[in-house]
């Protein structure tokens, strides 16, 4: 019978760059079956991989000098690091420790260092699984063998490559503050990452991997890891499904204590703290036996750490990530408050005015969250599920224009969202949709850049621009209602539809219109000739063939493009402003300050 406390065993996630080799590693992992006939058969769970001690030992050949008291591994069978970070425990990663798959032959790569950084944040214990050494030319198999015992098989040259590889790896995990060894040459775990050489197609290493997670574990894990085994249940939902002749049911990885039929648990749902029963919990049933129709196995209890599927009454709405606890006693109230209190915590921060945030679980919301905080995002909602109508229409409302996006990590739109989004007063508005956070990031960033600039163009091009011209002999087409002149552009760029005003400051009309070539333009740059017409003056009068005017900026366009504009404007453009403004604050020196 299960003793009071106990060891339980670590949860492990494979994370890693992408074709790296994580789910070739779990399948090698999982598909150890020569060994579990007589030691200990390594177990499919749901969600998850039971790998016995006794397995491991076995594989490896070599019975461990500590005694060991881990009673195995279990390996969450979905890689990757959204698995990692939505995974919690109590407000930590559920994963107790990780293997990071790296391609020897190909190194790191971005994803590999988004793993390293994610685990230095959870302060997660990792091994490197130095992996696809059968690559290595002229490697010669050694199927399923311990590294050392293949190594040993290998000529001077393939082992000299590899030696050299796995320096370039130690090199690089020096330069990101981590210091890394071969795993057959370190001593001491916690001063030293272990890298491990594996190749997850033939087997070879794979055995020594698990011996220096269980090492490792034994080492430096064994308070964390220990649970009462016959206390109340506490364990993470991994996904909420629907099963035929079952219902809803929850996957869960049971972390801590036992969970047994009957058992009232208390769990969290989009919209309220749910309790009920547990009518039932189901196992995969063994490959064997197949042929059975039901397709799982109905157990009393289970006993952390474990994947089991959980069926109950009442469990839509259940979110993915909520924490589930079972009530024992006459702590109810309390265990409600535990488990609200953990999906309340999530550490998003919210400002009155930023993006809107989705994702599949609670952990993924918190892991986005924390990603757009670190590159300074505001983030005014974040919620778990699908992207809404509601969310479009909110984020078409947000004064900012640069917010007007939602970001759906690893989760969908709604139809009736996408029917909102397509409507025209909703086309400001831009959703981004990915299972990558960085990408999500890197999308939002650059639609935001591209929108900010051209803001900036069209606020640019409302502004009065700075110009000077005077007025050319022999050109005189009109003399006045309006006054048409030949003028030169002497400097700035000259626009219709302005004041001008004499060099003395003296206020003498409105240009009205431009004709370049005979045709109409809104705008003319310094240096070219071009024929105005001028309401208000009459020449001979108010102004004379030669005279020089100004265009009169407004006194508020010269504050905005003074403090925010000057490096849009050209040195002629410069050049003038600096003339007009002197011209202007010789009365009042505070003009247009
Ligand atoms: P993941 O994206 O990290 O899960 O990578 P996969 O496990 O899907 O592997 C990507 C590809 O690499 C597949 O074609 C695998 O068969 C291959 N692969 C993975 N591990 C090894 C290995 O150790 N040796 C060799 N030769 N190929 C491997």
């Amino acid at each position: 019978m299960a003793k009071k406390s106990k060891i339980r065993t670590p949860i492990v996630c494979v994370m890693g760059h992408v074709d790296h080799g994580k789910t070739s590693l779990l399948d090698k992992i999982r598909g150890s079956s020569v060994v579990s006939t007589e030691a200990g058969a390594i177990t499919q769970h749901i969600g998850a991989t039971l790998v016995p001690l006794d397995a491991i030992t076995h594989m490896s050949g070599a019975l461990s000098k500590v005694s060991v008291n881990v009673p195995g591994l279990l390996f969450i069978d979905t890689p990757g690091h959204h698995a990692f970070t939505t995974l919690r425990a109590r407000g930590g990663a559920l994963a107790d420790m990780a293997i990071v798959v790296v391609d020897i032959n190909e190194g790191f790569r971005p994803q590999t260092i988004e793993a390293l950084q994610i685990l230095r944040n959870y302060k997660t214990p990792f091994v490197i699984a130095a992996n696809k050494i059968d690559r290595i030319h002229g490697w010669r198999v050694q199927k399923d063998q311990p590294f050392n015992k293949t190594f040993a098989q290998q000529n001077e040259r393939v082992q000299g490559i590899l030696e050299t590889k796995v320096y370039e790896l130690v090199g690089k995990l020096s330069d990101l503050g981590f210091n890394s060894e071969r795993f057959d040459r370190v001593s001491d775990f916690a001063r030293n990452i272990c890298i491990v050489p594996t190749s997850a197609l033939t087997g070879e290493g794979i055995p020594d991997i698990l011996m220096v997670l269980v090492g490792l574990a034994q080492r430096y894990m064994t308070e964390s890891l220990k649970v009462s085994a016959d206390g109340p249940g506490a364990g993470t939902v991994l996904e909420v499904k629907e099963e035929r002749g079952l219902g809803m049911t929850l996957d869960l990885i049971l972390y801590d204590g036992t969970l047994a039929v009957g058992d009232e648990i208390v769990v969290a749902g989009n919209e309220e703290i749910i309790e009920t029963k547990v009518r039932s919990l189901l196992k995969p049933r063994p490959m064997k036996e197949i042929l059975i129709e039901e397709r799982f196995e109905r157990v009393r209890s289970v006993t952390a750490a474990a994947g089991i599927k959980v069926a109950a009454p009442k469990l839509d709405g259940v979110i993915a990530g909520s924490p589930l606890r079972v009530v024992r006693g006459p702590n109810r109230d309390e265990v409600v408050e535990q488990v609200r209190h953990e999906v309340q915590d999530i550490q998003v921060t919210l400002s009155d005015l930023g993006i809107i945030i989705r994702a599949d679980t609670i952990g993924a919301l918190e892991a986005l969250s924390k990603e757009l905080e670190g590159h300074q995002i505001q983030v005014m909602r974040a919620a778990v599920g699908p992207v809404t109508r509601h969310d479009v229409i909110e984020a078409g409302t947000i004064k900012d224009p640069l917010y007007s996006a939602i970001l759906a990590f690893n989760t969908p739109v709604l139809p009736d969202a996408i029917d909102t989004l397509a409507d025209a007063s909703m086309s400001h508005v831009s959703i981004f949709e990915g299972g990558v956070i960085y990408q999500l990031i890197d999308d939002y960033v650059e639609w935001r850049d591209a929108k900010k600039q051209e803001l900036e163009r069209q606020r640019f091009e409302k502004l009065i621009m700075p110009a000077k011209i005077r007025i050319l002999p022999d050109c005189v087409f009109r003399q006045s209602n309006p006054a048409v002149v030949g003028v030169r552009v002497l400097g700035g760029k000259l626009q219709s539809d302005v004041d001008l005003i004499l060099t003395n400051g003296k206020k003498i009309g409105h240009l009205k219109q431009i004709q370049a070539k005979n045709e109409t333009v809104h705008e003319v740059d310094a240096g070219r000739e071009v024929a105005i017409s001028i309401e208000g003056p009459t020449v001979g009068r108010q102004i004379d063939v030669g005279d020089d005017l100004y265009v009169d900026i407004p006194e508020r366009h010269v504050k905005v493009i003074e403090r925010e504009m000057l490096d849009l404007l050209n040195p002629s453009m410069r050049e003038i402003l600096e003339e007009f403004t002197y011209l202007k604050r010789r009365e009042d020196p505070f003009w247009g300050k």
